[in-house]
This record gives structure tokens, C-alpha cells and sequence, in this order.
């Protein structure tokens, strides 16, 4: 019997943790109305050897991140990315933020040609020890977007390859955020903890959104 109350008690406890991870989170309609993407490795392909993109620097998509951009784009969907990239600050600051809207704009150029478009980038320049509110996993740079756009978070779309990128949508309490499965590490106990379902091709996620429960 005292197992049985431990287990109840855990449970108990479980299901606790989930309802205040989901606290706050309305009945989300279907539609989208926003999407807010991480960039190196969601979008663009990351080759080795280079750490920060910007300027002229190698432009590779990721393989369904155009397809996925212009059915977005097709859907009147507001896309825009929300990316960290802490080495401009360690930079010439203007001269790499100037170079990060270069390879940005390039990057838009790419995507006309198939009718796709980022409407917006928002980028954080910090390092993580210069404790700023946008470096993700803080919530930032989404809520900056929400904010802009006068979006809610209900009507919004997240995704990203790394968990702090789903971490930082969930804390601007948006509930769909998926993860692209193209980062290396562990992610079992993080999809766990924030429940993050995992697609392995960014065109997945449309179907994610026909499928899934509107409630997440
Ligand atoms: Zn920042």
C-alpha cells in the first residue's frame, strides 16, 4: 500500500509539472497566422569550418526549408527568423552587423526565386554571459516578434534544431514549437521536459499542423 501511495504521490506530482508547463495556454486555432524560425540549420546549412554566416559567405538551404518557406509564404503567412549569433558583438560590431544583413539579404533573394520570403530577422549579437533578455533560450527575441507583428502566441508557429530554440518559443508561451531533428545532442530528456514534438524535414511541420490536437 505504501508503494501504491508513492506512485500515486509521483503521479500526482508528474502531472503537476506538465499542467504548470502548459499553464496559460488557450485552446489555439488551427491556423497559423506567424512563424518564427530559427536560421543556421533550419533554414540555412551551417558547412564546417564556418561559425558565424554573414557577406558572401556560402549560402546552402536546407534540404525542404525552400518548399516549406513558399508554402508558408502561399498561406500568407508572416515569417520571420529569430536567430542568435553571438560573434558580431565580438567583431567590429558594425561592420558584422552590416555583413549579417548582406548574407540576409542574399538569403531573401534566393528565396524570391521561388516565392518564398523572410519578412524579418531578429538577431541577438550577445554573448550568454552578457546576460541579455534575447539570447535564446530567453524569450526575447519571440516575444519582439509577437510584439511587432501584434501576433498572438496561439496563432503562432515555432521551430528550430536546438532545444534552446523551443525552450525560448514555450517561455513567450508559444505551445507549438517543434524541433527539426538535425542537432546532435541528447535530446530525449529535454523533449520530454517540454514536450516538443521532433520532425526530421521541415515540411513535416505543415503536416504537423493538419494532424495535431489544436490544443498542444
Ligand atoms: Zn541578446
Amino acid at each position: 500500500m505504501q508503494d501504491l501511495s508513492r506512485q500515486n504521490a509521483t503521479a500526482t506530482r508528474q502531472s503537476s509539472d506538465e499542467a504548470r508547463l502548459t499553464k496559460g495556454s488557450e485552446p489555439a486555432p488551427r491556423q497559423i497566422r506567424m512563424a518564427i524560425l530559427d536560421r543556421d540549420n533550419t533554414i540555412v546549412r551551417v558547412p564546417k569550418g564556418i561559425k558565424h554566416l554573414c557577406g558572401e559567405d556560402p549560402l546552402l538551404l536546407v534540404d525542404g526549408a525552400l518548399e516549406f518557406l513558399a508554402e508558408l509564404r502561399r498561406r500568407e503567412v508572416i515569417v520571420v527568423v529569430a536567430t542568435n549569433q553571438p560573434g558580431i558583438e565580438q567583431r567590429n560590431c558594425h561592420e558584422t552587423l552590416g555583413l549579417a544583413a548582406r548574407f540576409h539579404e542574399r538569403l531573401n533573394a534566393t528565396l524570391a526565386r521561388s516565392g518564398a520570403h523572410i519578412d524579418r530577422f531578429y538577431v541577438c549579437p550577445h554573448l550568454p554571459a552578457d546576460h541579455c533578455l534575447c539570447h535564446k533560450p530567453r524569450p526575447g527575441l519571440f516575444l519582439q516578434a509577437l510584439d511587432d507583428f501584434g501576433i498572438p502566441a496561439a496563432e503562432t508557429l515555432a521551430m528550430g534544431d536546438s532545444v534552446c530554440d523551443v525552450v525560448g518559443a514555450r517561455r513567450a508561451n508559444i505551445t507549438r514549437s517543434l524541433l527539426l531533428k538535425s542537432w546532435g545532442g541528447c535530446l530525449k530528456p529535454f523533449r520530454r521536459l517540454w514536450r516538443a514534438p521532433l520532425i526530421a524535414h521541415p515540411q513535416e511541420a505543415l503536416d504537423w499542423l493538419e494532424s495535431s490536437p489544436v490544443q498542444s
